[in-house]
C-alpha cells in the first residue's frame, strides 16, 4: 500500500528490489496494490476503505509506505489519514507488537548525533514494543468537574507473555549464526554471554503493572528461552544507557509507552530517518511492514526520498512473514554495500556531497541483490 507523500515513490522502489529477490532466489511473490490513506480518501472517500482492509486481513503481510499530509488535515479527526488507516489496521489485524530495529550503518557513523566513539562500538538493536495495551487503551477520564484526570495501565500475563515470547524469538534469530562472536568487538559487546540476549525493560520498583511485567517475562524465560540471556532495566535507567552505552542492546522488549519513548530515542541516536524499518505482528497473518517516517510532504514528488527504509522493510517482511533469512540477509548486505560506495540520498549525504535519486539508489540495491557472490 504506497499510501500519500513520497509514499508512492519509495514502495516503487522496493517492489522493484523485491522482484530482483524473486528472480535471484527463484520466487513468485503474488503482489497486488491497494489505495490507503489520504490518497484512498481521495478516489473511495474513506482512508481505509473496506476493499483494502479485506485484502490486508487475506494477505500474507503488508508492505505500506506512509500515510497522512495537510490535505487531509481539515477532516474531523476520527476520519483522518493517521487515524482511520493506521489505528485501525493495527486494531483489525491485532497487530500486538512492534519490531523496530536502531542500527548505525558502518559508512553512516557521521550520521548519528552520538560522539564518533560510542557510536564506533557498533549500535544494532532492535526494540520491541507491546502496542495495544496499557495506558494507551486502558480507561481513561476526568473526575472533579474536570480538575483531575486518569489513564488507566491495564495488563494481563497474555499479553505480556505473547510480546515477550516475539521478543525471544527474534533474540535468538538475530544472534550470529553458529554463535561465533570471536573477532567481533561489536557482537561481544552485545553479548558479553555469548548468547542471545533480551533486555526487558520496566518501572517495577513503582509500578504495579511492571512487578506483573517482570514476573511474566521472568517466567516465560526459565520455562522456554533459558538460552537466552535476560537482564531487567528500569525505564529511567535505560533511557539513560541508550545514549551512554548504546553497543550493549541487542533486543529490548517493553510496554506500550515506554516503547513509544524508547524507540524514539533510539531511533535519533542512528540520526537518519529514512534508514529505518519497522514491523508490526499480530495473533494471525505475516504483519505490517512499514518505515518509520511519515509521508514526508516537504519532499513529495521531487523524486529525492530516501527508500532504503522501506527497501528494509521489505526485508524485514521477507524474515519474519515468510522465513526467508537468505533473502533478507541478501537485501541487507546489498544496502550496506551500496552504502560503502558511497551512494546516498539527499538526506544522508554529507555537506556538500552528491546525492543521488530515490530511483536512483533503488536501482543501486535492485543491482548489487542480482549479483550473486
Ligand atoms: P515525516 O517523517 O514525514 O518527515 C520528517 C522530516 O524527515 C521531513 O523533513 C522529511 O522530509 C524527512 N524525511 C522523512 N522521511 C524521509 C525519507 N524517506 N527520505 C528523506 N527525508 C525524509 O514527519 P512529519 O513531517 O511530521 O509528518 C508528515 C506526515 O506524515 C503527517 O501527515 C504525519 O501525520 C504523517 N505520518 C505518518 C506516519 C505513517 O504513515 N506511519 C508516521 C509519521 C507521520
Amino acid at each position: 500500500m504506497p499510501g500519500d507523500g513520497i509514499g508512492p515513490e519509495i514502495v516503487a522502489e522496493a517492489v522493484k528490489v523485491l522482484r530482483v529477490v524473486a528472480r535471484r532466489f527463484g520466487h513468485r511473490f503474488e503482489m497486488k496494490e491497494y489505495p490507503v490513506g489520504g490518497a484512498a480518501y481521495d478516489c473511495c472517500g474513506d482512508c481505509l476503505p473496506d476493499e483494502t482492509l479485506a485484502a490486508c486481513k487475506s494477505a500474507d503481510a503488508i508492505l505500506l509506505g506512509a500515510v497522512g499530509g495537510s490535505k487531509w488535515d481539515r477532516l474531523p479527526v476520527p476520519q483522518r489519514p493517521e487515524r482511520r488507516a493506521l489505528l485501525m489496521l493495527r486494531s483489525e489485524l491485532g497487530l500486538f507488537a512492534n519490531l523496530r530495529p536502531a542500527k548505525v550503518w558502518d559508512a553512516l557513523t557521521g550520521a548519528s548525533p552520538l560522539k564518533v566513539e560510542i557510536v564506533s562500538a557498533g549500535i544494532d538493536m532492535l526494540i520491541v514494543r507491546e502496542l495495544t495495551g496499557g495506558a494507551y487503551f486502558g480507561e481513561k477520564g476526568r473526575g472533579d468537574g474536570g480538575r483531575s484526570a486518569y489513564d488507566v495501565t491495564p495488563y494481563s500475563v497474555h499479553e505480556i507473555e505473547r510480546v515477550a515470547r516475539v521478543a525471544f524469538e527474534a533474540a535468538r534469530r538475530r544472534f550470529p549464526q553458529g554463535g561465533g562472536c570471536d573477532g567481533d568487538e561489536a557482537a561481544r559487546r552485545r553479548f558479553p554471554q555469548g548468547r542471545p540476549k533480551v533486555t526487558s525493560v520496566d518501572k517495577a520498583n513503582v509500578l504495579e503493572t511492571s512487578r506483573l511485567w517482570r514476573e511474566t517475562v521472568t517466567a516465560l524465560h526459565d520455562a522456554e528461552y533459558a538460552d537466552v540471556e535476560l537482564e531487567h532495566l528500569y525505564v529511567d535507567n535505560a533511557a539513560m544507557q541508550l545514549v551512554r552505552a548504546p553497543s550493549r542492546f541487542d533486543v529490548i522488549l517493553t510496554e506500550n509507552m515506554f516503547g513509544d519513548i524508547l524507540s524514539d530515542e533510539a531511533s535519533q541516536i542512528t540520526g537518519s530517518i529514512g534508514m529505518l524499518p519497522s514491523a508490526s505482528v499480530g495473533v494471525s497473518g505475516g504483519g505490517l511492514y512499514e518505515p518509520i517516517h511519515g509521508s514526508a510532504p516537504d519532499i513529495a514528488g521531487k523524486g529525492i526520498a530516501n527508500p532504503l527504509a522501506t527497501i528494509l522493510s521489505a526485508a524485514a517482511m521477507l524474515r519474519h512473514a515468510f522465513g526467508l533469512g537468505a533473502e533478507a540477509d541478501a537485501i541487507e548486505h546489498a544496502v550496506a554495500s551500496v552504502l560503502a560506495r558511497g551512494l546516498r540520498t539527499a538526506d544522508i549525504a554529507d555537506q556538500g556531497g552528491v546525492s543521488v535519486s530515490t530511483s536512483a539508489m533503488g536501482d543501486a540495491v535492485a543491482e548489487a541483490v542480482g549479483v550473486v557472490i
